[in-house]
């Protein structure tokens, strides 16, 4: 993984998972992407239910729509179903639609695909199914839909990866299914990318050049002289996170703030920063190396 705060390039704001009357969701594609473009989103793939559809024509200068697909392979272990989000994805790829989790996330891949592990809180999926996924690119720490219920956030689940040695970044997402609301242009990922295109997105997925939000920015994120820096929106609390147990700092202050400098120790084999808002809403970067 990269650190996008040390790369050159420009952030663009950008929703993975949507859904639109080509499956279950309520606006037509191209409603959709006037929707998000309208909120200010750079980015948008549309991932229908096991069905890709023809982007061409829907992208703008602004605007960069992302072909898509949402999969459903069995999980054995838990009795129900993984979902999965391929970005990148060609249209009209004849997706064979396998029973098992890494046969289907071998043949998106191979079709140039980034396979994103969808909502895996609310899905219920456990560490000892994750650990089996082979393939897997990033997974979504938070996904806005998932809201309604109470399970948006999967940030168990990604510190179990990172913990076992499954190195993947997270991604924010909404999910988008309604037509309006409070789970519609909501979530972010912001992506450093050098330009606007799809081959870039993929990339900045891959290898983590991109943090996650549902509210507040992180402006800067490195460490520098055996110290951690960290510059955001006006934050609540501001937490260092790393391995188990040993590998975090919180940092709890009366007002909010907007920087933090703080020693950590480079034996530590990662560490990762979540700001959290006076709202209670999250930004998540992707872990770096502690020195
Ligand atoms: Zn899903
Ligand atoms: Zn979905």
């Amino acid at each position: 993984m990269v650190n996008p705060f040390t790369k050159k390039g420009k952030w663009y704001k950008a929703n993975l998972h949507t859904h639109t009357t080509v499956s279950d969701g309520k606006l037509s594609p191209a409603e959709r992407v006037e929707q998000y473009r309208k909120a200010g989103y750079h980015v948008l793939a549309l991932t229908d239910h096991h069905v890709t559809q023809d982007v061409r024509g829907l992208s703008s200068k602004n605007m960069l729509v992302v072909s898509g697909i949402e999969f459903h392979p069995r999980c054995k272990r838990e009795k129900t179903n993984h979902h999965f989000v391929g970005l990148g994805v060609p249209h009209g790829l004849k997706f064979s639609r396998p029973k098992d989790a890494n046969p289907s996330i071998e043949e998106v891949r191979r079709a140039g695909g980034v396979v994103i592990l969808a909502h895996p809180f609310w899905t219920g999926i456990e560490w000892s199914s994750i650990r089996t996924l082979k393939g897997i690119d990033a997974v979504e720490v938070y996904n806005s839909t998932c809201e309604k219920i109470g399970r948006a956030t999967s940030e168990n689940e990604w510190s179990y990866m990172l913990d076992h040695g499954m190195a993947i970044p997270a991604v924010a997402t909404d999910d988008t299914h309604a037509a309006d609301g409070p789970y519609v242009c909501h979530a972010a990922t912001w992506l450093n990318m050098p330009s606007l295109t799809v081959a870039n997105v993929v990339k900045a997925v891959r290898t983590g050049c991109c943090y996650s939000t549902h509210g507040p920015k992180i402006h800067d994120f490195r460490v520098e002289k055996g110290k951690v820096k960290v510059r955001c929106s006006p934050a609540q609390a501001i937490h260092i996170m790393s391995k188990p147990a040993a590998g975090y700092k919180f940092i709890p202050t009366g007002k909010t703030i907007t920087s933090l400098t703080a020693e950590v120790d480079p034996k530590w084999p990662f560490i990762r920063v979540v700001v959290t808002d006076p709202q209670g809403r999250k930004a998540w970067s992707n872990p770096i190396a502690a020195s």
